[in-house]
């Protein structure tokens, strides 16, 4: 059954509701007035966890095959509204339309691809005595998404839940409610009622739903800021916590690379989704011989992207996704003329009414300057420079966070030595954000505490119970 794009509704079990009050988010591109959606309240959260809790005593018990085939099906669902999805996406988020419909094409993969995964029982026999190490649903879970990716990072929390037992309520960024809520509404067709539900609301949304009793797990992804308050909040009862949070990725930049295409390459990967995304580069160490070389190539690849509404054809930056962040990204531009730095390419922005960044990077800033030890999360990068192999992974790994990081060079031998000196969840060589869902995804440092997706994933959604089985009294 196809989904109404008029309306924007909780899911509580089972039901669309709306609420008394109602908010809306802003298409950063016009500065337009988003959908009406829903302001819940304390008594949307009592009801929506009630249901849960009794959802979960029959969801945790329906074999881990039928839910598969579920949580199979709600993907093709999700398929069959796939262009509805990135037309509100863009509207919603701002992003390019070819990049909205390629992260539905990548949520349709995450679903796919956890759904193949397995936890089966470990069992070790030894005479008379069996040992068995099974992973056993928590409970509720709370997922809580950032704006960056409503869509992707809802079903990589919604997947791996359902799949293990564990029924979810989904709170979407009250900048990017539409999405979160439609993928609530969709689940509906393909789980029983309370197993997904789906609740809008303003920022006192989140701390109720952290703070409530009935949650086993709270699965965050946003900033270092909000998880460490989420955590704090999740301590009083001891609910579990897979913790998202913020980076600084760092390229490190060998001297023996092909300087014009990675300094193509790595321009993109700064700029994608207009810098907002956790894994985008965010310092650019390139080794000192090649510096001057590789900075004139990547002001040229960077000249080349277009800025504009993600509704335009061969748009690569679409707007930043909402006024406060727009601000706060501003707020490095205005520090340009304050702390002097030189501009390599970009430093002036077009005036409203969307909020649109122009892609910049600043030549060698101090290290210790903000742009290089703060996340901007917005289009505009520090390009910096080291001078042997060991300089470089100092540099780059001075900073609290530790989410991404990727090491470039035409000698593997030589890059991989670097990438495992690396103090970082995810790095790579010769590529960067080249994400798979069979594997876990982390952060070290203050950018999270546990994973996502992979075997290590599923488990983050369970308990491990060891049951000690003698034939003998
Ligand atoms: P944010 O922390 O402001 O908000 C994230 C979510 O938390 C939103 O749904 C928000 O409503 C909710 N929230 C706010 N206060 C809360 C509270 N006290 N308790 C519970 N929930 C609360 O982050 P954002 O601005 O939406 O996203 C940008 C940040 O997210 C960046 O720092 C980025 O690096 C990070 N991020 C991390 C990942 C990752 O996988 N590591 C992915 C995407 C974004």
């Amino acid at each position: 059954m196809g989904l109404d794009w008029k309306v924007f509704q909780n899911t509580i079990n089972g039901k669309q509701e709306t609420t008394q009050q109602k908010r809306h988010g802003v298409n950063p591109a016009t500065g337009e007035n988003g959908p009406e959606v829903p302001v819940s309240t304390k008594e949307e959260v009592d009801r929506a966890m009630k249901a849960a809790a009794d959802a979960f005593e029959s969801w945790s018990e329906v074999p881990w095959e039928e839910r598969k085939k579920a949580v199979l099906a709600y993907a093709d669902g999700l398929e069959a509204e796939k262009e509805n999805f990135a037309q509100e996406l863009t509207k919603e988020q701002g992003k390019p339309l070819a990049f909205a419909r390629a992260e539905v094409d990548a949520a349709l993969h995450w679903i796919r691809t956890v759904a193949t995964l397995e936890l089966p029982e470990e069992t070790v026999t030894e005479g008379d005595k069996e040992i068995v190490v099974r992973f056993t649903p928590l409970g509720v879970t709370v997922g809580i998404v950032p704006w960056n990716f409503p869509i992707q990072l809802a079903v990589g929390k919604i997947a791996p839940s359902v799949l293990t037992g564990n029924p979810i309520i989904v709170k979407p960024s009250p900048f990017t409610p539409a999405c979160g809520l439609k993928l609530a509404e969709l689940a509906q067709q393909y789980f029983p009622p309370g197993v997904v539900q789906g609740l809008s609301g303003g920022d006192d949304l989140g701390p109720m739903l952290t703070s409530h009793p009935t949650p086993a797990k709270i699965s965050f992804t946003g900033s270092t800021f909000t998880g460490k308050k989420v955590m704090e909040s999740a301590s009083k009862t001891l609910k579990r916590v897979t913790l998202e949070l913020g980076g600084n990725d760092p390229a490190v930049i060998l001297d023996d690379v092909n300087i014009d295409e990675i300094a193509q390459k790595v321009a993109g990967l700064a700029f994608l989704n207009s810098g907002q995304i956790c894994i985008a580069l965010k310092r650019i160490f390139v080794q000192e011989s090649i510096a001057d070389k590789f900075l004139e190539a990547m002001v040229k690849a960077t000249k080349n992207f277009k800025v504009g509404p993600g509704t335009e054809p061969d748009v690569y930056l679409g707007p930043i996704q909402n006024k406060m962040q727009y601000e706060r990204v501003k707020g490095f531009f205005t520090d340009i003329e304050k702390e002097n730095w030189k501009v390599a390419v970009g430093g002036k922005n077009p005036d409203g009414p969307g909020y649109f960044i122009t892609p910049t990077i600043i030549d060698r800033p101090d290290e210790n300057s903000r742009i290089v030890t703060e996340e901007p999360f917005g289009p505009i990068v520090p390009f910096l420079t080291f001078n042997t192999d060991a300089d470089g992974i100092k540099k780059a790994n001075d900073t609290s966070m530790g989410l991404g990081a990727s090491v470039w060079s035409s000698d593997l031998e030589r890059a991989a030595k670097v990438a495992r000196k690396i103090r970082a969840g995810n790095v790579w060589v010769n590529a960067h954000l080249e994400l798979d869902p069979r594997f876990p995804f982390s952060g070290h440092k203050e950018s999270g505490i546990g994973s996502e997706w992979g075997i290590t994933g599923l488990k983050a959604y369970c308990n491990t119970q060891t049951l000690y089985l003698k034939r003998k009294e």
